[in-house]
């Protein structure tokens, strides 16, 4: 069924929402070029239908222009028109890029990643969600009958996924209760952020299709298994080689990774405020629960904030290829393009600087005493979304990623978020966050 079809043009915000506008598919050809306009004030919006406090008024306006690459549109359903869109970039009258658009902090975070190593990043995310609404009662964690009990579901969103083109690997039942795994292969630089974000929205869309509604958020209710969505990543040189890996090297990480480790390891609590960017994201991040605790490195340690993945396979050509590195930090309340944007920057002043390799942590850091963690470096994570804040305000380095205008919007949406949230019950707060997420 093709009548009535619109095509929506959407863009991925502060608060990690896509917003969108639509025009009839015979218009989309005549919009291509220039987009559609849409008032900038709409940047200050928090996931609640509220707007921060924010410097635009009402002449303000950019123009959200579709990237013709990022074209997607599923055609999978009897009784619904196909889900077609296009994510764009936000653009300003004279066509440059606004300064405080999501999708663009990640571009130039990989061009100055790119201008001093000759390196391509490359990353995917793994993303949890939880289906609600589902009739069918909660099975034992990771069995078949997780699994099969929503077998419709997974039949259309392997369908809807492989018609997205995102590079669909895995569709998997989780420990939570009806709680799901998708992941993709990864892909270079900004078709890394984009993926994720037309996976989660197709994967949204499935769901409400079959009158479900899956969600991210990163606790469903106070006592689920958290949702997260870790970034595994690694860097291309220009003959496509991993760059990330050396066999010569302590973990087998190359000089480059090191530092990029090191970077990231002493940035992670501040640019929490950008990868775990909610309140509610704090009642998952935390010791033993594999969402991590505090800024450690470590190979394999699922309770380390940043680890290396070896790769199981003994070709060491193949080995070198698999190997990768993964931040667990992230939720999906983070927009896709901040998260991979500040760990860029955080990884490049690793290298900038050479910062030494930290040590690695093969138990779970909350097993150490205090003075074997400092003796490690390693340092709790914020254990709200306000700390997150203060931590990025304090670090000169993480605050200056931004320009201000983008910077003191961010914090603000933020701080308003805290401040409509303050009065909830831990129950509520998960309750509004995973009707939005
Ligand atoms: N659900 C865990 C989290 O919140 C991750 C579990 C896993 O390692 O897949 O991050
Ligand atoms: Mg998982």
């Amino acid at each position: 069924m093709t009548d009535g079809e619109i095509v929506l043009l959407a863009w991925n915000d502060y608060v990690g929402l896509m917003r969108c506008r639509g025009v009839p598919l015979n218009q989309i050809e005549a919009r291509m070029e220039f987009g559609l306009g849409w008032a900038v004030a709409g940047q200050a919006q928090t996931p609640f239908a509220q707007l921060a406090p924010n410097p635009w008024g009402p002449m303000l306006e950019v123009r959200q222009v579709p990237v013709p690459s990022t074209k997607t549109r599923i055609d999978i359903w009897d009784d619904a028109p196909p889900f077609h869109f296009y994510l764009c970039d936000s653009k300003t009258n004279d066509g440059k890029n606004w300064e405080c658009c999501t999708r663009g902090f990640f571009k130039n975070a990989l061009e100055l990643f790119h201008q001093e190593t000759g390196l391509e990043f490359l990353a995917a995310f793994e993303h949890e969600f939880t289906l609600l609404d589902d009739p069918v009662a909660a099975a034992p964690s990771f069995t078949i009958e997780a699994i099969r009990n929503v077998a419709r579901y997974t039949q259309d969103l392997t369908k809807a996924l492989t018609q997205a083109n995102v590079g669909l690997e895995t569709v998997e039942p989780e420990f939570g209760v009806n709680q799901y795994e998708v992941t993709s292969a990864p892909a270079v630089g900004l078709e890394a952020a984009e993926r994720a974000i037309i996976t989660r929205e197709v994967i949204r869309e499935t769901a409400r299709r079959l009158g479900y509604r899956a969600t991210f958020t990163p606790k469903a209710s106070p006592d689920a298994i958290g949702n997260g969505a870790h970034v595994h990543f690694s860097f291309l040189d220009s003959k496509g080689n991993n760059a990330t890996y050396d066999a010569t090297q302590p973990n087998n990480a190359s000089v480059v990774a090191q530092h990029f480790i090191a970077g990231v390891t002493r940035h992670m609590r501040a640019i929490c405020a950008i990868t775990s960017p909610s309140p509610v994201s704090y009642l998952r991040l935390g010791p033993n629960h594999w969402s991590c605790g505090y800024s450690s490195f470590g190979v394999q340690n699922r309770e380390a904030a940043l680890r290396i993945c070896p790769s199981p396979d003994q070709n060491p050509a193949k080995a070198a290829k698999a190997y990768n590195l993964e931040l667990r930090a992230p939720d999906a309340t983070a927009s896709p393009y901040l998260v991979l944007g500040a760990l860029v920057l955080a990884g490049l002043q690793g290298i900038k600087e050479k910062l030494p390799l930290p040590k690695s942590v093969d138990v779970d850091p909350n097993d150490l005493s205090e003075q074997q963690r400092s003796e490690l470096g390693i340092e709790p994570l914020p254990s709200s979304l306000a700390e997150a804040l203060d931590l990025m305000e304090a670090d000169a380095i993480v605050k200056a990623w931004m320009p201000p205008t983008m910077y003191e919007s961010y914090v603000a949406v933020k701080r308003t978020e805290i401040e409509l949230a303050k009065d909830l019950s831990d129950e509520a707060l998960c309750e509004r966050y995973a009707r939005v997420y």
